[in-house]
């Protein structure tokens, strides 16, 4: 418990006491630490020295390496201690790597879910020792013990990737009129961005899809049937031969509304192999997420089409600056109190803005700001 008890006056009623005490001893809510469930836990506090356990999901994509060594840099500069853990997409591995930061008595825990709906119990422990805990980009379902979320305006991310498409075949200038034929595909169905991301896409798409202005042929436009598990590339490229085979003998597709990177070269593997990329039968427009290397690269030589930058510097300064602040019993600072509701609990959140990057301003945007070398992109 953080705030202390103070004397009370003997006169005063036995109930005004009680709820006095009460009100002394946790000065507010926030500060008492109640969850949901009414219980309250006595949360860890203290500043420089304390240890932050950050799980984060995997080594595969370069983004998270990047957020756990930004973060961690960023905690060794206010004096604290980290404990980096990767879940390598492995849901299993992340609640025991969870766990032993639990027993190892970590201070504030920040977490980038591999399921977000698979942390309620090791959670429950986490409160139950105070150990505040920050979903990290991807938002933690199902438990009250989920303090504050730093993350994207995920929703903006899917309107980002639609909206490109919409102008790049000329529908949203109405220079041209379609029919387009476009593909799906959304990530992981067990990451709570997803929804977020193709919620964003789809209402973008809509009025399109509406008017027969976009078709996709395969069909599939329900989010259970174009997920695409722990967000693997080669899944995605699996689909993508699918669809190809399934619907495109005698068209071509013109746009694929991709996720995330990741995807985006596994679809474009796909496309290739059927013969896209030449002159007469050139690439999609395709989309994209996090500006990594190899798709940015891909960006340059005209393959790619499209990512969504998320400057995940900006967004390990946030996720440290709510720890730190919970650390020294202040209040994180939060954007967005109404929007995410992990069915729980709305958790207070900081939402940072993507933007759209495409070969007209990789430059400007992830070359001058630092975020990539050009060296990284020869
Ligand atoms: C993140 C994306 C990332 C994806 C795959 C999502 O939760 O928000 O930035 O592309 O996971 O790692």
């Amino acid at each position: 418990m953080r705030s202390s008890s103070r004397t009370l006056p003997a006169t005063l009623p036995a109930r005004t006491a009680t709820v006095l005490t009460a009100l002394a001893l946790c000065a507010s809510l926030a500060a008492c630490g109640q969850n949901s469930d009414g219980g309250s836990k006595a949360e860890k506090s203290g500043g420089k020295g304390s240890t932050i356990g950050i799980a984060m999901p995997t080594k595969s994509s370069e983004r998270w390496i990047a957020d756990g060594r930004n973060m961690a840099a960023e905690f060794h500069k206010l004096g604290y201690k980290t404990d980096l853990q990767y879940g390598e997409d492995d849901v299993d591995q992340q609640v025991s790597q969870i766990e032993n930061m639990i027993t190892k008595g970590v201070d504030v825990l920040v977490i980038a879910a591999i399921d977000g709906r698979a942390l309620g119990d090791v959670l429950r422990q986490a409160g139950e020792q105070g150990i505040r805990v920050i979903a990290y980009d991807r938002l933690i379902l199902g438990s009250p013990d989920v303090d504050y979320y730093a993350s994207f305006d995920n929703e903006k991310v899917g309107e980002l990737q639609a909206g490109y498409i919409l102008d790049r075949l000329g529908l949203e200038s109405g220079t041209a009129k379609g029919p387009f034929n476009i593909e799906l595909f959304a990530g992981s169905p067990d990451d709570n961005n997803t929804r977020y991301f193709f919620q964003g896409a789809w209402k973008t798409l809509k009025p399109y899809l509406d008017k027969q202005q976009l078709v996709v042929r395969s069909k599939q436009t329900k989010l259970d049937q174009i997920t695409t598990l722990r967000w693997d590339g080669g899944t995605a490229q699996k689909r993508m031969d699918d669809l190809l085979t399934s619907s495109y003998s005698s068209a071509d597709v013109d746009a694929v509304l991709s996720p995330y990177d990741g995807i985006s070269i596994g679809v474009i593997s796909a496309l290739k192999s059927d013969g896209y990329g030449t002159a007469a039968k050139p690439y999609p427009v395709v989309t994209g997420q996090d500006a990594e290397i190899a798709s940015v690269k891909s960006i340059i030589a005209g393959q790619q089409t499209q990512t969504v930058y998320k400057d995940t510097r900006a967004l390990a300064k946030q996720a440290v600056q709510m720890a730190d602040a919970v650390l020294n019993d202040k209040k994180p600072e939060v954007n967005d109190t109404t929007t995410y509701d992990n069915e729980k609990k709305v958790v207070p959140s900081f939402l940072l803005d993507p933007v759209s990057v495409d070969k007209s301003n990789y430059r400007a945007e992830l070359v001058d700001s630092g975020y990539l070398k050009e060296s990284d992109l020869r």
